[in-house]
């Protein structure tokens, strides 16, 4: 049985992650320290005899019993909001966290797969973005504590690489939604459908011109998959190149879930990235991917989701 560690285990895409693993016969170790995630992701594989839960902090020195095959680096806060409230840890998960996963991946001779992200292109002069663009990223801006982190994450993945010939993949993820992401992340999606069941006016910030190419999860989690298992160590972007604007995304939310509420604009954050589209050439050509699910499709998956949760959920903040 193959084993795989699998950092941010119990966040939006770790815990998806797990699942998959689980489905294809590994033994699964998921570590967390609980930040951004939330155990309930996770607990239904609790039982399992091929799953382990870690409840650990990625950044200070970690272990783990036994061999290991693959570690995914997937810890880190994702959402603005939450990469705001908590820009050192995330500056530290994407440094420290991942110079901890390389050094173990050598004593145990297991592959590495990092979660990079589409926002290493900053806020692209180039459209959409193939992985050869190098991004347009400011360091100090409000964003740079991730986006930078996320860069750092890829250099010293690369160095591993290239140095100690340790085998990496490098899947750079654009938004991405689908069940288990938090009602009170900050992210659009969860950001729109919360304000819709709460009967509150959904919140376009700027003017809503900015678009954004969201791919549902489970398109996702088959292009890691693929990746992880392919031999390919340069960056793949994974993502929808259906491409909306942020305003044309409320009204679909609106029509989703049938709210008479209406769209107000609200202030554009600092550095929020002006367009964003995913080049998939190589996931095609490389990992003979493409995402399958509509935004039709996945959205009404997704509202089914949020719909269904704990009506006190709706009414928790952040932090
Ligand atoms: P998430 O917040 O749901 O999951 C992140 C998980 O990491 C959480 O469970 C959190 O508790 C955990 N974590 C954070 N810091 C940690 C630490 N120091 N030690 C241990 N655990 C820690 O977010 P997500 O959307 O599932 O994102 C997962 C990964 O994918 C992140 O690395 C993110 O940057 C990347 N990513 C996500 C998207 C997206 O659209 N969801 C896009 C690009 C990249
Ligand atoms: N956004 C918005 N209203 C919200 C939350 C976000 O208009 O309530 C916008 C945000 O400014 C950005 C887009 O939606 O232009 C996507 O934001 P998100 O935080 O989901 O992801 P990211 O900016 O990291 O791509």
């Amino acid at each position: 049985m193959k084993r795989v560690l699998i950092t941010g285990g119990a966040g939006f895409l770790g815990s998806h992650l797990c699942d998959r693993f689980i489905k294809e016969g590994y033994h699964v170790m998921a570590m967390d320290n609980l930040i951004t995630g939330d155990i309930r992701n996770i607990e239904h594989l609790f039982h399992l005899p091929n799953f382990e839960f870690y409840h650990h902090d990625v950044s200070k020195y970690i272990h783990v019993p036994g061999e290991l095959d693959y570690i995914l680096h997937f810890a880190s806060p994702a959402s603005p909001i939450d990469y705001l409230k908590i820009p050192i840890q995330t500056l530290k998960v994407g440094s420290l966290g991942i110079h901890n996963c390389l050094g173990l991946a050598r004593v145990k001779g297991a592959r590495v797969l990092i979660a990079s992200t589409s926002e290493v292109y900053g806020d692209p002069n180039v459209h959409p973005q193939p992985e050869e663009y190098w991004g347009n990223v400011n360091p100090i801006g409000p964003r740079g504590v991730y986006d930078e982190a996320k860069r750092f994450q890829e250099a010293i993945t690369m160095a591993y690489h290239t140095y100690h010939g340790l085998e990496t993949r490098i899947v750079r993820i654009f938004n991405t939604y689908g069940p288990r992401m938090r009602l009170n992340d900050g992210r659009v999606l969860p950001a729109f459908i919360g304000q819709a069941l709460r009967g509150e006016d959904l919140t376009v910030f700027g003017d809503g011109s900015q678009t954004r190419s969201f791919c549902y999860v489970d398109d996702l989690v088959e292009g890691i998959y693929r990746l992880l298992l392919s031999d390919y160590a340069y960056p793949v972007n994974i993502g929808n190149p259906s491409e909306i604007t942020i305003k044309e995304f409320g009204e679909e939310i609106i029509k989703l879930t049938g709210t008479k509420q209406k769209l107000v604009l609200k202030d554009l954050p600092v550095d929020d990235p002006k367009q964003r589209q995913p080049d998939i050439t190589k996931a095609k050509a490389i990992l003979d991917w493409e995402p399958k699910v509509s935004r039709e499709e996945g959205l009404r998956i997704t509202y089914d989701y949020f719909k269904n949760l704990p009506e006190e959920e709706l009414y928790t903040a952040a932090y």
